[in-house]
């Protein structure tokens, strides 16, 4: 039986250290605030909202929302981001996307002031996680990962590891953040030929493709640690990940869970930005 990653087990390390960072900034004057741009009334951004704002409530990290109507023109969008970029007193934004199809979302991503960035969507933040310069914020997902194997002292040094997926929010930056701990990273995608003799390869491996299952007991082997990024809802209504996780388990070392891994340690990650954000911004008073 595989040993289980659980996500609440990290959020609970990294809450402790989010919380403690906070109070000293309060102490030092400096309430950390997170700017909510909500763009309509999509089910899913209310739900992410309704998380994150509860995860700020938990980890005293103050939120203000900005919400406007689902027709919102181009320029109201815009002014938002002006008057979050603006404001002192908001150290990290959060823009729910995809935007709304009449409206150029990569002009609005583009014009956040990337220190505020902590979901990176600029270009500055993801330059930021290619070149290893200090600019913006990493994405959040591929983060959680990588916090999850640190703090289960999974060491990627001189390690295979394999990512699964090759999107600009997940698979690229998860293969940056791998290459960082010194492992030796293959990237997979739909183009992939023998992706199960690939995948047997690694010793770690990340899937972020996106399709319920892909990665079944004919891609694992025993002594791999396996970290599902996926979330999708199988034919039964439930929720579940990329890894086929019934069959899986019980051949592999380690595997985090869905629910239950990867997606509970986002919403952590990207408070942990808020307050990080603020530390900058206080540092330069
Ligand atoms: P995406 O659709 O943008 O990218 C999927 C990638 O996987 C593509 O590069 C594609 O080439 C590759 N791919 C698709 N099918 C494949 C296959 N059969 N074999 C090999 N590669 C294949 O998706 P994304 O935004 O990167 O998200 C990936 C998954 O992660 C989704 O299930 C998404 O819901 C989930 N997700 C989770 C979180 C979280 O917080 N846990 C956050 C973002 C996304």
């Amino acid at each position: 039986m595989a040993k289980q990653l659980l996500g609440k087990e990290v959020v609970a390390a990294l809450n402790e250290r989010i919380i403690a960072k906070a109070e000293a900034l309060k102490a030092n004057g400096v309430t950390p605030t997170l700017g909510i741009v909500r763009v309509g009334e999509n089910e899913s951004d209310l739900s992410y909202e309704r998380g994150a704002t509860k995860r700020c409530e938990k980890l005293g990290v103050e939120y203000k929302k900005y919400l406007l109507p689902a027709d919102a023109t181009q320029e109201q969008v815009l002014a938002v981001i002006d008057e979050v970029n603006k404001d002192d007193s908001i150290h990290g934004v959060l823009l729910f996307r995809p935007l709304p199809k009449h409206l150029n979302q990569d002009e609005i991503e583009q014009a956040l002031d990337p220190a505020k960035d902590v979901d990176c969507m600029t270009n500055g933040s993801m330059a930021g996680v290619f070149t290893g310069k200090d600019l913006g914020y990493p994405p959040c997902t591929p983060q959680a990962c990588m916090e999850i194997l640190d703090h289960y002292g999974i060491d990627c040094t001189g390690k295979k590891a394999v990512v699964v997926g090759r999107s600009l929010v997940v698979g690229k930056p998860a293969a940056m953040m791998l290459i960082k701990k010194n492992a030796t990273v293959t990237v997979c995608h739909t183009r992939t030929v023998d992706m199960p003799s690939v995948v047997k390869e690694a010793d770690i491996v990340i899937v972020a493709a996106g399709r319920a299952g892909v990665v079944d007991d004919s891609y694992v082997r025993a002594g791999q640690v396996i970290i599902d990024v996926g979330i999708n809802v199988n034919a039964e209504g439930k929720l579940c990940g990329d890894v086929a996780y019934d069959k899986v388990e019980p051949i592999v070392d380690a595997i985090t869970p869905v629910p239950g891994g990867v997606g509970s340690v986002t919403t952590s990650v990207l408070i942990g930005h808020v307050v990080d954000a603020a530390e900058k911004a206080a540092a330069r008073r």
